[in-house]
């Protein structure tokens, strides 16, 4: 095996392409499969992945590999296979895609570098700036007073080149230890014939010997209150020794959890274990939908599937959603298997991050928990994967490659012929679907587990508050029974949602919203920084005081941000105890964590919040739960509107009456008939299903049709419009007759970041030809996607339109 096939690190390159290289004689011998390696490419050098290792290529004169990053591999033969399939299935490209799977902190950063190429005269200020040497950085000629004029001049001429450096980099993190290497008696007899003015020495050594163990060098400086100047002389005695040990960064304090012994099941919840066990045990790749109300248990169920699993020496990945990765649902794992855990999601930071994945790697740990990207967690030995609260859209990546957490895992399970698990009280239509058909295995648990009942759920018609003369956000009868809440000391979770709540600026007399003069989207307000600040770029401006248009004074925020529900209800019920829970109060580390621990202590009565807080919260005070507008959901221009309503209050409801208390649930609504809230309050989920289908079916959506979303974007609309509307003759020839393609039609939000988008669908039932067709269409417009900043972005199956 002399040449290795390598995916490279070219962001901007549209193809699949996977390169030939020379693999040089000093490497045949420890380069593997699934190691990243620095090749050259073009004047660059660069990072890439060895996909295959092989004898011969069709290519002449071969580039040998430079060197390789890596000792052992990264990418298993599993996940090489998952990649390639990933790419070819969402459309993306396989660079993207295998950084997709792997922590950041294994990304290669470049250096950009200018290599002087001629020992003749340069330019006056170039001399300068090389100073006689044959490398310079470009961030140092960037700050030179080089004319950029001269160096392209000189670029040009063939006297200098630009090159890319790979930067190495070890994000692993190492500390350094005091350890004794002598033997007692040894140290006890150094410590005999020093004299008193070498009393610190004494105390240290004294204090080593009785330690018995290595301390790190940072704790023992402190704790001896010296220097590491002091401690040379028992170094250069060979009596201690300095270790340098890679240690974890570790993101939860273990010790602080509490272990957790199984529980005794409820039949519904052994009869559905029994099913999941059994298709573990015959080796079988079923798919469980795993519907269960709000407290059935669904979650025991998952801890004692996967204890079966690694009773047989495999291992389990549970996803949840990012936004319920609270300590409390965190805790359960741990609290259940101990050190055997690992858990990955983004408000780690970029090296707990690399440390949870390098103990999968190592074997270290039996089980992962994490947000969408940890179903690519490295285990070789597979055997469970759990996706919780499966309706929830942030398993759908939203930016290359535009994968499903879902189809990956069902894709690993297949490889590993294990089962897999979707969890929901609230199934997506498309899940559900399938179960009924027996494309997937339903389980169905309809009681709570606690015997607790389900919260009754009140609704309000905020039309009549409006006409008995109350203008604030809050019903009289949610005010009511916040106030019984507060003298009955027992706690209250009130939700507002954020999508249909932010904060914008209105001119009063001339009706203009202050927008972002970059994206078609309204300024948010930010009150903290006392900015307005577009949530699509990164825009923002300092608040106005006349307007921008008229030059009027009378300019205000509308709208209703967290901040603003909490000053009123504050007015309203000074002596209630709030917590305010949303992007702004929990931008720094640690702050979500602090903020439930402040609750759950009771130190504050309400839990204000956005849509973090509608899941996995499990506080046992909490009997009520409020709605405090539950149209804003579905008044999205989007076919899973009611679907998302739905789900949503079903969820909250769950937050009320977990356990011994009975919970009351209200929902505010100014369209309080809406059917989708009106099944969500009866706790209907299959009379919801029927209508939900019934509608999808008579206006042609999922799960009866499939969608493809292309969005075309460029910086001058006539363009952008052109191009898709050519896409859309294409489409409308090569596919089947069945096939709808709806558009061209300007996009929900026609221009982000100052380009103009457009968007055409593909609505169809069966297409065996859609990813040739669209594939054909992309190399079409290749050159023209590099040359004239167009771009063409494909979303087979979007989630959010
Ligand atoms: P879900 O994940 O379906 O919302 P959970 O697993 O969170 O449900 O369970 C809800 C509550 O019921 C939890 O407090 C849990 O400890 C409890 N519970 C679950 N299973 C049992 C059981 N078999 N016996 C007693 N209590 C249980
Ligand atoms: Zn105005
Ligand atoms: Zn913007």
């Amino acid at each position: 095996m002399n040449i290795a096939k390598v995916v490279v690190d070219v962001p901007a390159s549209q193809i699949n392409r996977v390169f030939d290289y020379l693999i040089p004689d000093h490497l045949t011998d420890t380069i593997e499969v699934g190691m990243r390696v620095i090749v050259p490419f073009g004047p660059r050098t660069i990072m890439g992945y060895v996909l295959a290792l092989t004898d011969h290529s069709e290519v002449e004169g071969l580039k040998p590999i430079k060197s390789l990053m890596d000792i052992v591999p990264i990418l298993t033969e599993e996940l090489i296979e998952v990649g390639k399939w990933l790419a070819n299935h969402t459309m993306s490209f396989y660079i993207s895609t295998f950084q997709a799977m792997l922590p950041q902190a294994l990304k290669a950063d470049y250096h950009k570098l200018i290599h002087r190429l001629t020992i003749d005269q340069l330019p006056e200020s170039l001399e300068r700036a090389f100073a006689g040497r044959d490398y310079l950085d470009f961030d140092e000629l960037e700050a030179s007073d080089v004319p950029l004029s001269q160096f392209k001049q000189s670029l040009d001429d063939g006297d200098l080149e630009v090159i890319y450096q790979v930067k190495r980099k070890d994000n692993i993190k190492k500390q350094t230890f005091v350890k004794k290497i002598s033997s007692t008696a040894q140290l006890d007899e150094y410590t005999a014939h020093l004299t008193n003015q070498a009393k610190k020495q004494k105390l240290m050594v004294e204090f080593l010997v009785d330690l018995n163990e290595p301390i790190l060098l940072k704790t023992f400086l402190t704790k001896m209150k010296t220097t590491r100047q002091t401690i040379k002389p028992l170094i250069d005695h060979n009596l201690i020794t300095l270790i340098e040990e890679e240690v974890y960064r570790e993101p939860y304090d273990d010790q602080a959890i509490d272990r957790t012994a199984p529980l005794k099941l409820k039949d519904q919840q052994a009869e559905a274990l029994t099913a999941i066990n059994q298709s573990f045990d015959q080796q079988k790749d079923d798919v469980f939908v795993l519907h269960g109300v709000t407290g059935s248990g669904k979650t025991e169920v998952y801890l004692q599937a996967i204890a079966h699993v690694m009773n047989e020496g495999k291992e389990a990945i549970v996803l949840v959603p990012e936004i319920s990765l609270t300590p409390q649902m965190v805790n359960r794992f741990k609290g259940r298997f101990g050190s055997d855990v690992a858990v990955m999601h983004s408000a780690l930071s970029k090296g707990e991050r690399f440390d949870e994945w390098r103990k999968v790697q190592r074997k270290e740990v039996k089980v992962v928990v994490g947000a969408r990207s940890a179903v690519f967690a490295p285990f070789e030995n597979l055997g469970l994967i759990i996706i919780d609260e499966e309706h929830e859209a942030s398993y759908k990546q939203e930016d290359h490659p535009r994968y499903h957490a879902k189809d990956v895992a069902i894709q690993r399970a297949k490889h590993h012929k294990c089962p897999v698990i979707l969890g929901s009280a609230t199934p997506t239509l498309e899940t559900y679907a399938r179960a009924k058909k027996g494309v997937y295995q339903l389980l169905e648990m309809p009681d709570r587990s606690n015997l607790s009942e389900m919260p009754e759920i009140d609704l309000v018609d905020m039309r009549d508050e409006l006409h008995a003369g109350n203008r604030t956000m809050f019903s009289r009868k949610l005010i009511e029974a916040i106030k019984i809440r507060l003298e009955k000391q027992e706690q209250i979770v009130l939700f507002l949602n954020r999508r249909g709540y932010s904060t914008f600026v209105m001119c009063r007399d001339c009706g203009d919203v202050i927008e972002c003069p970059d994206c078609d989207i309204s300024l948010t307000y930010h009150r903290k920084q006392n900015r307005l600040k577009c949530h699509y770029c990164d825009y923002h401006e300092a608040v106005p005081n006349k307007c921008p248009s008229c030059e009027s004074e009378t300019i205000r925020y509308f709208g209703t941000g967290t901040q603003k529900v909490e000053e009123s209800l504050s007015q309203l019920i000074p002596e209630a105890r709030i917590i305010r829970m949303d992007v702004d109060t929990t931008q720094r580390k640690g702050s979500h964590e602090r903020l439930l621990k402040q609750f759950a202590k009771k130190q504050a009565d309400i839990l204000l919040g956005t849509q973090m807080i509608a899941k996995g919260l499990d506080f046992p005070d909490v009997t009520l739960v409020g709605v405090l507008a539950a149209d804003s959901l579905f008044n999205l221009p989007d076919f899973r509107a009611a679907e998302r309503t739905f789900q949503l209050i079903t969820q909250v409801s769950g937050r009320a009456g977990r356990h011994h208390l009975t919970g009351e649930v209200i929902v505010q609504s100014y369209t309080p008939d809406h059917y989708s809230i009106d099944y969500a309050r009866n706790y209907d989920y299959q009379g919801f299903f029927a209508k939900e289908m019934a509608l999808r079916k008579a206006f042609q959506y999922p799960p009866y049709y499939y969608l493809t979303l292309i969005t075309v974007s460029h910086p001058n609309p006539n363009r952008a419009q052109e191009v898709t509307r050519v896409i859309s003759q294409l489409l409308n020839k090569h596919l089947s007759n069945e096939t709808k393609i709806l558009g061209p039609t300007p996009s929900p939000i026609e221009r982000i970041k100052n380009r103009y988008r457009f968007q055409c669908m593909i609505k169809y039932k069966y297409e065996p030809n859609q990813h040739n067709v669209l594939a054909r269409i992309l190399q079409y417009y290749e050159d023209m996607m590099r040359k004239e900043d167009l771009l063409i972005q494909i979303d087979l199956q979007p989630y959010q339109l």
